[in-house]
């Protein structure tokens, strides 16, 4: 039998939970009797912590990584691993369940250019055009995109363009951290097979995933950075210089250093 201490500290907490809810407006509290919290379920909304580990609890194992040796399943990344063609890697993002978001019913954007490119060009994360089309930066950015790589003699052909997430985010919100984690062993693979001499992350979220660091875009752009013994170099995002031309001045400083480099390690192979 609850004791009257318990009784008060229960309808305390209760009172807190009510005013939490009143601030964050993410779940409701049934005061009438019962203690009882109910999430919102609303799919379009991006899932707040709590109610994606509330998702993740329920989630069965994919299917795709069940193996019929029960006691001595491969690990995600052995299946990664065991890819050694682009096609195999596709087939295997297909089925990845880990690399979705919270948003239902999106297609894989995979990447697309030359398979053997020599520069690789990483962006965030598909949008509404790019989800649609199953093609990264084919949107208002991919145009400005297209523009920039014109300056410095490239066409969308010759190069190779993923994001740091093949799948879209809900409203176009920036990648969780744990997104990127999750697709981080898939974009490396692909980047080993493809085998580039030089990386371009356009935005600080491609910049930062990559990198491991947590470093302003001002402070990593304008230099060549290892990356898995590649070069990799930080610009602004096409769709940051929508919104700031400011910013393109700095972006053309970077492209054409980016240029010289390229034919640099070209002369050299
Ligand atoms: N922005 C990105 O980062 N990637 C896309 O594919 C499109 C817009």
């Amino acid at each position: 039998m609850p004791n009257s201490n318990s009784i008060d500290l229960i309808e305390r907490a209760q009172k807190l939970l009510k005013q939490q809810s009143e601030i964050f407006g993410f779940f409701n509290v049934d005061i009438v009797g019962k203690t009882q919290i109910e999430f919102q379920s609303d799919s379009e909304e991006p899932l707040n912590e709590d109610q994606s580990f509330k998702k993740q609890e329920v989630e069965e194992t994919p299917l795709s990584y069940q193996s019929d040796t029960e006691n001595n399943p491969p690990s995600i990344q052995d299946l990664i691993t065991s890819c050694t063609t682009l096609d195999e890697l596709k087939e295997l993002c297909l089925k990845a369940e880990e690399l979705q978001t919270d948003l239902e019913h999106t297609n894989l954007v995979f990447g697309v250019g030359n398979p053997s490119a020599d520069l690789m060009i990483i962006g965030e994360a598909p949008g509404e055009n790019e989800d649609k089309q199953g093609e990264p930066f084919v949107g208002v950015a991919g145009q400005l995109l297209d523009k920039i790589l014109k300056s410095i003699d490239f066409d969308r052909s010759e190069i190779y363009i993923a994001n740091i997430l093949k799948h879209r985010p809900p409203n176009n919100r920036d990648p969780k951290p744990e997104e990127r984690e999750r697709s981080l062993p898939y974009l490396i693979r692909q980047i080993e097979l493809i085998n580039p001499k030089l990386i371009l992350c356009v935005g600080r979220v491609s910049g930062t995933t990559l990198l491991g660091k947590d470093d302003t875009l001002k402070s990593m752009r304008q230099k060549f950075h290892d990356f898995r013994g590649r070069e990799l170099m930080v610009t602004y995002h096409p769709a940051a210089l929508l919104r700031n031309s400011q910013w393109k001045r700095p972006t053309w400083e970077d492209v054409q250093m980016l240029r010289a480099r390229y034919d640099e390690l070209l002369a050299q192979s």
